[in-house]
């Protein structure tokens, strides 16, 4: 097992295979996969992951647009646009970039887009459906980690994980997905007592608790093997270009990386694995909407 799970390798290899997909089946699908990204606000850290998800688009085929709605707009402008995006013929996949800004309802924007174009896993009736073990779109930073661990031959059955944190974007589906690998999983948060006894049990520990540097070597043994979902830019000095940021994740890497048995990266780590597994929802979708079988199944938990 390699001491570095590596997702910006393993992302660059999926980008290769859905290329060739996007590039093989084209002409009989009558068009490329279309992605829809609506940005609300001008939150700059939601920029630069817009920016980038339309780059990854670019290098695979996938025409994408970005919906940028102002941070003031009404509720009902933004449900204008999932709506029109909803019924666009040539759009698969639908993201509302996340978080919005303040005072806008989450759950109710994320529950207008069609279930069956929401590449981000979130709708309710993909939650549902995850829940069930039935097919369907599954969030993609979970579903990310579960094709790294896959490629990395990392065991799950019977193996005990914890999972650090239980949102909707993250937690909660990564336990779903790991319990239908067939893994004893235990899910902690804010009010989990004794943490560092919990997570000392763990074969696997997957770190989304967005609490920067709150993992280290109290809390690991020599046996397991650490994801590391947290992603933070910390200010470390400002120049006459402005601030200057480095980042990093809920796990001290430098304290526990020679202990433990293998680490993702922050930067490089699980950050990669989310923008693929948006383009392998994409391009499932599009398989999908246009009446053929899926050529990524095997990548989706
Ligand atoms: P979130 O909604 O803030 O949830 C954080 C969870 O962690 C909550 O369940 C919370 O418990 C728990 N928690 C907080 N402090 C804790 C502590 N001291 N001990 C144990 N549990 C604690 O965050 P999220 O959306 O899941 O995201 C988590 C992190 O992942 C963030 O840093 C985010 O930026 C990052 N992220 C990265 C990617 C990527 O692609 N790399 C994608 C998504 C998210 P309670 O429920 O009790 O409050």
């Amino acid at each position: 097992m390699e001491s570095l799970l590596d997702g910006k390798k393993l992302a660059s290899a999926l980008e290769l295979r859905l290329k060739k997909d996007i590039d093989d089946f084209s002409d009989v699908a009558g068009r490329r996969p279309g992605l829809a990204v609506i940005r609300v606000g001008e939150d700059p850290a939601s920029g630069v992951y817009v920016a980038n998800k339309e780059k990854a688009c670019k290098r695979v085929g996938i025409d994408s647009s970005v919906h940028n709605l102002k941070a003031d707009s009404s509720p009902e402008e933004i449900l204008g646009t999932i709506n029109s995006l909803n019924n666009a013929l040539k759009i698969d996949g639908i993201l509302l970039q996340l978080p919005l800004p303040k005072g806008f309802d989450e759950k109710q924007l994320l529950k207008a887009i069609n279930p069956e174009k929401d590449v981000d896993g979130l709708h309710t009736l993909n939650l549902g459906r995850l829940i069930k073990g039935e097919e369907g779109p599954r969030s993609c930073t979970p579903a990310g980690i579960m094709a790294l661990l896959r490629y990395n031959n990392i065991p799950l059955e019977g193996k005990n994980v914890v999972v650090i944190g239980r949102s909707i974007l993250v937690g909660k589906p990564m336990a779903l997905m790991l319990q239908a690998a067939n893994a004893t999983v235990t899910l902690a948060h804010s009010k989990t007592l004794n943490l560092p006894e919990v997570t000392n049990q763990a074969d696997l520990l997957v770190v989304a608790a967005g609490k920067p540097n709150l993992i280290g070597s109290e809390h690991v043994s020599e046996k397991t093997v650490v994801v590391d979902v947290g992603i933070h830019r910390i200010p470390i000095s400002t120049d006459s270009m402005g601030k200057k940021f480095k980042l990093c994740g809920d796990v001290r890497a430098n304290e526990i990386a020679s202990k433990v048995r293998a680490i993702t990266p922050v930067p490089g780590g699980v950050g990669p694995m989310t923008v693929a597994m948006l383009l392998v929802n994409t391009v499932d979708r599009w398989q999908f909407h246009c009446g053929l079988s899926s050529t990524v199944s095997d990548l989706l938990p």
